[in-house]
């Protein structure tokens, strides 16, 4: 079976168990895991900010970073796709008590003038406050489609001018910065706060960050013990992740290269293909998921007329030759 559903369905190499199994550790809760507190520092480091916050999944640290820049009753805007409106179970509304008002790009990129008419900072006391815009790079169900710099440099300047905040759900930024060469810390300089993920493309079996402003992450280190986040000796999985970013980040231009070879057996122009995800549009998506699996290659349905596929580190050039004859055969 080539398992092409998703990027998290990777498995931590040799290599990255014998890291794990060497790591430091003490108790986080106590803030003494010396291995999560230099992952922590060294992903805040890398997106040029002050601190960041381990976490067990990108959903938990979306939900403590959107909290940290909106306060319940308040509005989040953001693409009516983003995963933090489709993919975690209303997360924001149930735990934080936000709203969210959405604007639509196929795409997933920003829209400056769709998201000016939905900002309302001050409405009198009739209408919900808009706290914060948040966008997502690379967008998971627009195809990993990339944000590009300047669009975020536009919406940052417009923030800033407005007296807003920015959230970047960054779960894939890895792609976006290997995909276009941008540097890390230019992203970072776009948002107020952010999210990351170790698990998806980089191959670590668990772990996602928050990374923001050093009062944001020590209030997110209290929200999180609160929703039962707090975690012990962690560092082995810290250590994972530590090991996925010195080795896992620049081969996810080989990821990309393979997502291309799949879009195009998919009847798509490769160049479309901006990193590791597909997302076709089907009528009979169920029927294809099923035939594609019949011979070998698993991919997902996103919705009952979209297929994706999503190349990672387990997807090898040949795995990918293979997957991309069968696709075109279904076709
Ligand atoms: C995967 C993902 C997340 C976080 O998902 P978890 O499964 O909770 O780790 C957040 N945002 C995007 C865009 C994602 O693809």
């Amino acid at each position: 079976m080539i398992d092409l559903r998703s990027d998290t369905l990777t498995r931590p190499t040799d290599a990255m168990r014998e890291a794990m199994a060497r790591a430091e550790v003490g108790d986080d809760v106590y803030g003494e895991d010396p291995t999560v507190a230099a992952l922590e520092e060294r992903v805040a480091g890398m997106f040029g900010h002050e601190a960041a916050l381990f976490t067990p999944t990108g959903s938990m640290a979306n939900v403590l970073a959107v909290a940290s820049v909106v306060s319940p009753g308040e509005e989040v805007l953001c693409e009516s796709s983003a995963h933090i409106a489709r993919a975690e179970l209303g997360a924001h509304g149930a735990i934080t008590g936000l709203t969210m008002r959405t604007w639509t790009h196929e795409r997933g990129q920003v829209d400056l003038p769709a998201i000016d008419r939905l900002y309302a900072p001050d409405m009198g006391p009739f209408f919900v406050r808009t706290a914060a815009v948040s966008v997502e790079n690379t967008h998971n169900f627009a195809g990993g489609a990339v944000l590009p710099l300047d669009d975020l440099r536009a919406l940052r300047a417009w923030a800033d001018e407005k007296g807003t905040r920015i959230h970047l759900d960054g779960a894939r930024l890895w792609n976006a910065h290997v995909a276009t060469g941008t540097p890390l810390v230019d992203y970072g300089r776009i948002a107020d706060v952010l999210a990351v993920c170790l698990s998806k493309g980089l191959g670590a079996p668990i772990g996602s960050l928050m990374v923001g402003s050093a009062d944001a992450i020590a209030q997110a280190r209290v929200r999180r013990k609160r929703m039962g986040g707090g975690m012990r000796q962690v560092g082995v999985l810290a250590a994972a992740g530590a090991y996925a970013l010195d080795h896992h980040v620049e081969r996810l231009a080989d990821d990309h290269e393979h997502a291309r070879l799949l879009g195009e057996a998919l009847g798509l122009d490769p160049a479309t293909v901006d990193t590791n995800i597909v997302v076709v549009d089907r009528p009979d998506a169920p029927a294809f998921v099923a035939a594609a699996a019949e011979e070998g290659v698993r991919i997902a349905a996103v919705g009952p007329r979209a297929v994706r596929v999503v190349t990672h580190l387990d997807v090898t050039r040949a795995d990918a030759d293979r997957a991309a004859a069968v696709l075109a055969r279904l076709g």
